[in-house]
């Protein structure tokens, strides 16, 4: 637990305030769709993802249908999202496995989830915490690693650690929202360069203010 936990749960109050709504941005309408769409979004940005789901989407809403789909078809809907080899495999060979071996579902635990081609904890994080308001951990993104770091919550740059060191400083009520607190503010004021530190509601409390 770190020393300054006073100034971290005073950043949580203050993000709390600033950001209350903060939610995933990924346009879905079923947990399967934010599923896929969540895979989509690796190395991609949410809103180039939300250009490319309602194509996809309409041609295939759910499981059973996008597990039967050519993968040349799917590659090329989804070309513009990096990666549309790989991508398009995990779209297609984990659509089969829901259908197969879940019904077709998302399944609702960790273990089962993380069973699923392309899908990793933090994949698995957000269907959980936004599909099903399970929070089993926190998801970690480019943003909440950049974030956490700057601001104290951690000192590690893998994944899992931050995601460790966060489950252990925020309250478990906090795990679902604060990941979509921290990707908000990364890109809206904490970005990666050029950091608007001046209009920082947290510029009090930061260690790397003005760096
Ligand atoms: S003060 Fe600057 S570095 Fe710290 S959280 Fe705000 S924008 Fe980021």
């Amino acid at each position: 637990m770190p020393k300054d936990i006073d100034r971290l749960k005073k950043i949580l109050a203050v993000l709390r305030k600033t950001y209350p709504e903060a939610d995933c941005a990924l346009d879905h309408k079923t947990p399967f769709q934010l599923l896929i769409a969540t895979i989509l979004s690796a190395q991609c940005t949410d809103q180039r993802v939300n250009l490319v789901t309602p194509v996809l989407f309409k041609k295939y809403p759910a499981a059973e249908d996008l597990a039967k789909a050519p993968l040349e078809d799917v590659e090329s809907i989804i070309r513009s999202t990096g990666f549309y080899h790989s991508k398009a495999l995990s779209l297609v060979t984990t659509s089969r496995l829901l259908v197969e071996t879940f019904g077709g579902e998302v399944p609702r635990v960790m273990k089962d989830l993380l069973t699923l081609r392309g899908v990793a904890r933090k994949t698995a994080n957000v269907v959980l915490g936004t599909s099903y308001g399970i929070a089993e951990g926190v998801v970690v993104d480019t943003h909440v690693t950049r974030l956490s770091n700057r601001l104290g919550f951690t000192r590690q740059k893998d994944p899992v650690k931050i995601e460790r060191d966060l489950m252990a400083i925020v309250p478990k009520e906090d795990w679902i929202w604060i990941s979509h607190a921290f990707i908000t503010h990364g890109r809206q004021v904490c970005k990666a360069i050029n950091p608007q530190c001046p209009a920082c509601p947290l510029e009090k409390l930061c260690p790397k203010r003005g760096v």
